[in-house]
């Protein structure tokens, strides 16, 4: 069974309109597609949705529901940031399901939002003006707003747990598999285990060249396994074209890891499904 609950079009950062996505569901099979604009945020992006277009949005989404019934699920989701003060949008009315990401850090000293997960020069300047040069503390401080979130504002599905690694290839700014890495990410895998969150399998980082590697990396799949963690296979495609990339492999992964099936929103509920 196909789907993907992680898509970005025109209404934020993604290349076509969310009926170019429906449209290349349909043909590759998909049973079900979930459309997840950026949430709007309270500080300037190029890549996040303008509050005004929330409404809109939405009713797009809805008329979609309605344009393609019988021939492809459709829901209305939001990808939401999670920040100090930030919007907690997942009883907004018209949303199916929200999924929950961390990509900025609010420096108090300037009161600027800084990337976490931008361009290898956005992640220096973050780690270098934020944290004095400090990668582990930068990382320690995502893992810590990770949990915040699952803690305070739990979505239905976590984005891409492990983006932090985006800029790591080939270890540049740090080693995964250092207790203390192994240490903040365990402690947030037994939060999310507590708190009964999807965690998504996210192959967008390879499919737009960041990473060799799933969000979440293969021994935090295992270690997830071992928590009894539900998990969902996700694109985070920003165009038609990606909304399967890498899903063979990520399937395989999966079932490296022990899973065998993985949970979705199917026919309006959350249902296991076979992988
Ligand atoms: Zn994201
Ligand atoms: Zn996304």
């Amino acid at each position: 069974m196909l789907s993907t609950y992680h898509t970005h079009s025109l209404f934020c950062d993604g290349k076509l309109m969310p009926e170019d996505y429906i449209l290349a569901a349909i043909s590759k099979g998909f049973t079900a597609i979930g459309i997840s604009s950026h949430a709007p945020v309270c500080f300037e992006t190029d890549w996040t949705m303008k509050p005004e277009k929330m409404d809109e949005y939405l009713y797009s989404v809805l008329a979609l529901k309605e344009k393609y019934r019988g021939k492809l699920q459709i829901y209305a989701g939001l990808e939401t940031d999670y920040y100090p003060g930030c919007r907690d949008y997942r009883k907004y009315p018209g949303l199916d399901y929200t999924i929950g990401s961390v990509h900025f850090i609010h420096h108090q000293q300037s009161n600027q939002y800084m990337a976490l997960d931008g361009t290898p020069d956005e992640f220096i300047k973050t780690r270098d003006i934020v944290f004095d040069g400090e990668v582990r503390c930068l990382i320690e401080k995502y893992y810590t707003l990770l949990i915040e979130m699952v803690q305070n504002q739990t979505p239905d599905i976590l984005g891409h747990l492990d983006i932090i690694k985006k800029n790591n290839k080939g270890n540049r700014f740090f080693n995964e598999f250092e207790p203390w890495y192994r240490e903040a990410v365990e402690q947030a895998l037994d939060v999310i285990q507590k708190q009964n969150v999807i965690v998504e399998i996210n192959t967008g980082g390879i499919s737009r060249g960041y990473t060799t590697e799933l969000y979440p990396s293969d021994w935090i799949l295992a270690a997830m396994r071992q928590r009894d963690i539900p998990v969902m296979l996700n694109s985070d495609a920003h165009h038609p074209d990606t909304i399967d990339v890498y899903y063979p492999q990520a399937r395989e992964k999966l079932k490296s890891a022990g899973y065998t099936q993985q949970r979705i929103l199917l026919d309006n509920s959350w249902q296991n499904v076979p992988l």
